[in-house]
């Protein structure tokens, strides 16, 4: 369960168990970052890590099936991932970039490292409709090599070390424990909130936080720190002359994506919001709550609106905003020793307040879209939330910041928790090898990888 004191409510938290992890469930919306998030971390130390580092690798990955964007410097076809346009379902996307037009950005490729500005959306879905991801993208393909075993229904408990090297991994199956070694190395890819969970349990870890616990430390480091994660919010309803069609099964919804700028970073080409253009989040029919929680997710916390039930009637369309570097940072901590509890997932969302000053100038903007030539063509109408308890008039920065700290929740992006960086940095947990925990007054970790997360 994620909690948080800086917002009005309570959050799920999705622990996922299946081969391919998240990516069997996310949203599929295919977005690689900018330029200057990868070129900010190599500054911070990840050296070999920037963005011309980088792109050889997300290339050599995708088979991407626009051949427009193939032909460029940024993509590629042929890689094991399918990425691919949405399939058309709506008029949404031409709404949406003729709407931003007017509003000064430009429809472009948000992933050539330059991320302002909108598109239709790609999504990592092969061409006869199925989802890509780790698993049947890379894994399965592999799984007949002679060197390759695949575990299922198996929980990694425990990292085994000699002194400062980790030597291998306890993992329990069908109620058996076994103890695995490794010729080489141990790579940790268990996500950002389980990769932290196995490594403190390992005794990796805030030295006060493991001793508490009863947890021989083997090295003290800030494993757990510096998480952080994406909120996103829907800011108001928007009713529209299109629904979700029977044929929406095989498009995620998301129709359109784009990055703006809000903030005050000196940067002027560096988004801080990210826009979902969302077909489809007034109607609650079957589809959407067999396959999308939307109801769970956006409208559970609105519910004290009492206009909502007949609104949700309606069919529509969203403009999710998402923050995209939050200041505001938490913590996983650990709540026992059983590696089958769960952490303890304190996010700390929107505990900083240029965190909420971004959303609120994002909600602004997806008010300001509503408002276009384009959005009124289209016979789209917004409606604003009216919560009995805000008493802060209607589009002030207090009713805004009621709307954010009400009707935001996650969107299951965390990282942070094994940070990367210099071997000095008191912060970083991994080097920009990926490996020796960093930052060791005693000596250097050798021999475990672990997944940026
Ligand atoms: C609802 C949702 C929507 C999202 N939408 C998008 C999107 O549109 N676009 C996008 O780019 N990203 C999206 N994301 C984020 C993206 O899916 C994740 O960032 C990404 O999948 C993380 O990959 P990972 O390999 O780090 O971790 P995970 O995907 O979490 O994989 C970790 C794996 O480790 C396994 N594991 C964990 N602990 C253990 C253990 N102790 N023993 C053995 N195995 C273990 C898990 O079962 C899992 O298979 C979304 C995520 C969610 C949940």
């Amino acid at each position: 369960m994620f909690g948080s004191m800086s917002m009005n409510m309570r959050l799920l938290g999705e622990y996922l168990k299946v081969i391919g992890g998240s990516g069997c469930l996310n949203s599929l919306v295919y977005a690689r970052g900018c330029r200057q998030d990868f070129d900010s971390w190599e500054k911070l130390g990840a050296s070999g890590w920037g963005y011309n580092d980088v792109l050889p690798y997300f290339k050599k990955s995708e088979n991407n099936t626009n051949a427009r964007y193939a032909a460029t410097s940024s993509h590629h076809q042929g890689g094991p991932m399918t990425v691919s346009d949405t399939a058309p379902v709506t008029k949404l996307p031409t709404v949406v970039m003729d709407a931003v037009r007017e509003l000064g950005y430009k429809e472009k490729d948000i992933n050539d490292g330059e991320m302002l500005g909108f598109m239709r959306a790609q999504t990592t879905v092969s061409q006869d409709g199925r989802r890509h991801h780790t698993a049947n993208a890379f894994l399965h393909p592999a799984e007949n090599r002679k060197n390759l075993t695949i575990r299922a229904n198996s929980v990694a408990c425990k990292i085994l070390f000699d002194g400062l090297r980790a030597v291998g991994v306890k993992y329990r199956s069908r109620f058996t424990d076994t103890e695995v070694y490794a010729n080489k190395e141990i790579i940790l890819c268990a996500g950002t909130i389980a990769s932290s969970q196995l490594l403190m349990l390992s005794g990796v870890g805030p030295r006060n936080h493991l001793e508490n616990l009863g947890i021989s430390v083997i090295a003290d480091l800030p494993v757990g720190k510096n998480l952080q994660d994406h909120l996103i919010l829907v800011p108001m309803r928007i009713s529209g002359p299109e629904t979700l069609p029977p044929e929406w099964l095989s498009s995620v919804g998301v129709e359109a994506v784009g990055f703006i700028k809000t903030g005050t970073d000196p940067d002027p080409k560096w988004p801080d919001i990210q826009l979902h253009c969302q077909i489809g989040y007034y109607h609650r029919g079957p589809n959407e709550n067999r396959f999308l929680n939307f109801s769970e997710m956006f409208a559970k916390p609105l519910q004290h609106d009492i206009s909502f039930e007949e609104r949700a009637k309606k069919s529509g369309l969203a403009l999710m905003v998402m923050i995209c570097r939050p200041k505001s940072v938490g913590e996983i901590r650990l709540r026992t020793t059983n590696p089958f509890d769960h952490p303890i997932i304190d996010p700390q969302y929107l505990s900083h307040p240029s965190d909420v000053r971004t959303m609120i100038e994002g909600c602004r903007f997806s008010k300001k879209m509503t408002e276009t030539k384009a959005f009124k063509k289209y016979g789209a109408e917004a409606e604003y939330y009216n919560f009995p308890n805000c008493s802060h008039p209607f589009d002030s920065d207090g009713y805004w910041e009621y709307v954010v700290r009400h009707a935001s929740t996650s969107v299951y992006h965390t990282v942070g928790t094994c940070k990367m960086g210099a071997v000095n940095d008191p912060t970083a947990v991994v080097d920009s090898s990926l490996r020796g925990c960093a930052s060791l007054s005693s000596g250097v970790i050798e021999n475990i990888c672990l997944e940026y997360g």
